[in-house]
Order: C-alpha cells, then structure tokens, then sequence
C-alpha cells in the first residue's frame, strides 16, 4: 500500500510551552503506526528542534517545517533555507500552502526552485495545490490544478518525482469548515494521479501519496481518507486539538 499520511499543519500558533504539551497529549495513547502509516508535525520554525527531541525515535512520527526560502543561502533576511533544515535533521518540508500562494505571492515556478532546493537536500516536499471558490464555480479546477502540477513539478526526473508527496487543498474548503464530498475529492484525486500518469506512466503515479486537505475534522476523516485516491490528510485546525488529532490518525487506512 502507498503510504498513507496524517499531517498535521500547526501553522502559527501557539508557543512553545503550548507546543510541548500539545505533542504530549497526541502521543499519549502511543498510537502504534503500521509500516505503511506516517504522522508528520508541520511546526513554526522555532519549534523544529524542541517537537523533533520530543518526538525521540517513535518510528514513523516526523516533524515537518511549512516554508523555506527559494534561495540557496545569502542576504535574504529572515529567511530560512533548506540546508539549514537539513543540518538540523528536519525530514519534510511543506511547500506552496494556499496561505503562502494568496498572502505572500508565491508562484508556481518559485515553488518548483524550493522543490528542487529541498530534493537536493534530502528533505520531502509535501506540495501543495488546490483551486478557490470562483474557479471550482466555473469549472475550471481540472485546469488549474493539473497547470499548479506541471509548472512546479514536470521538471522533475521520475526519481525525484517518487520522492514527492502532494496534498491536494481546494481552498475554499481551509479553515470554513466546508469540506469537499467525499466523491469531490475522490475524484481529484484520480485526476492527479491521471495528470501524473500521463508524464510519468503508472508505476510512478500509483506511487505518489496524495492528501486531502481542506476541514479535514475527527467526524469525517475516515470517510474521506476511505476513497481509494485518498491517502490521508494535511490537517489545519484539527491538529491543534489533541483528541481530535488522535482520532484523525486513527482514520488512517490500515
Ligand atoms: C491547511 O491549512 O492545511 C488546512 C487544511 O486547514 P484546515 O484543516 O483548518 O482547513
């Protein structure tokens, strides 16, 4: 089975005693994860080293930052590259949230630069994509999706590609609460798998871990993750709740 995924994305909250107590109370039931099951922690960057001792070697729990620069290393102030994750041991790295696309200007090819910054330092990137509401009303989020994709991944070599995992957010669905049908995201989903088929042929695309991000909440995560192109999710504000987080892990397909 591919592997499946629950991400949890922080995003910026909290601080660091709430962090600490926040992790305890999610590993509390010591979950045990099969081979194929993967917990990510997508934290502020302050929090990296602190959710990554905590954490110690519970197999197949990671942490995961949520940006890095576009650039190498250099005059860029404030920012944080991934050579820098890499020398802090730091496995995964989200790229191309929604939040970073709308509110930072980030493009499809700046995104396809910290993709290949990242591969070249051994961290995965968890990339993200996703339509907002006017185009899902006009019925062009085939289009809009499958560009996102192109533009920021088909330079990849099938190696590399293998070694990305992609989270597919329709961005009218973060943090309202409305959540895509089962069969929406089903059927994005395979049309991901079926953009990524076309380049790279099955054996690769079969490969590729897709999640479903978007109000993924304790009440609905077996249902979604249960379609068979989903596998798993990127978790906003249900991961700041540790029973519920709990149970969203618990939904991961066994
Ligand atoms: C996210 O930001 O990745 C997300 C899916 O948020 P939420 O679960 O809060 O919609």
């Amino acid at each position: 089975m591919r592997k499946q995924i629950a991400a949890a994305n922080w995003k910026m909250n909290g601080n660091a005693q709430q962090a600490e107590t926040l992790l305890r109370e999610v590993m509390e039931p010591r979950i045990k994860l099969k081979n194929h099951q993967f917990v990510i922690f997508a934290v502020p960057f302050p929090f990296l080293q602190q959710v990554k001792r905590q954490l110690g070697n519970e197999t197949n729990y990671s942490v995961s930052a949520q940006n890095i620069s576009e650039h190498a290393s250099g005059a860029y102030t404030g920012e944080v590259s991934a050579e820098m994750l890499k020398s802090i041991e730091i496995k995964y790295c989200i790229v191309g949230h929604s939040e970073r696309r709308e509110y930072f200007g980030e493009t499809n090819a700046q995104l396809a630069q910290k993709i290949n910054l990242l591969l070249k330092n051994d961290i995965t990137p968890i990339f993200c994509c996703g339509e907002p509401l006017n185009i899902r009303e006009a019925g062009g989020q085939d289009k809009h999706v499958e560009t996102q994709v192109q533009e920021s991944l088909f330079h990849l070599s099938a190696d590399d590609l293998k070694k990305i995992v992609i989270a597919y957010e329709p961005i009218w669905a973060i943090g309202t609460g409305k959540t895509a049908t089962t069969g929406q995201a089903q059927e994005m989903h395979a049309f991901i798998r079926s953009v990524l088929s076309k380049k790279y042929g099955n054996d690769i695309s079969s490969l590729i871990s897709i999640l479903y991000g978007g109000s993924v909440k304790a009440n609905n995560a077996a249902e979604i993750f249960g379609s068979p192109d989903v596998d798993g999710g990127l978790v906003g504000g249900a991961s700041l709740v540790a029973k519920d987080f709990i149970q969203i892990i618990n939904a991961l397909k066994s």
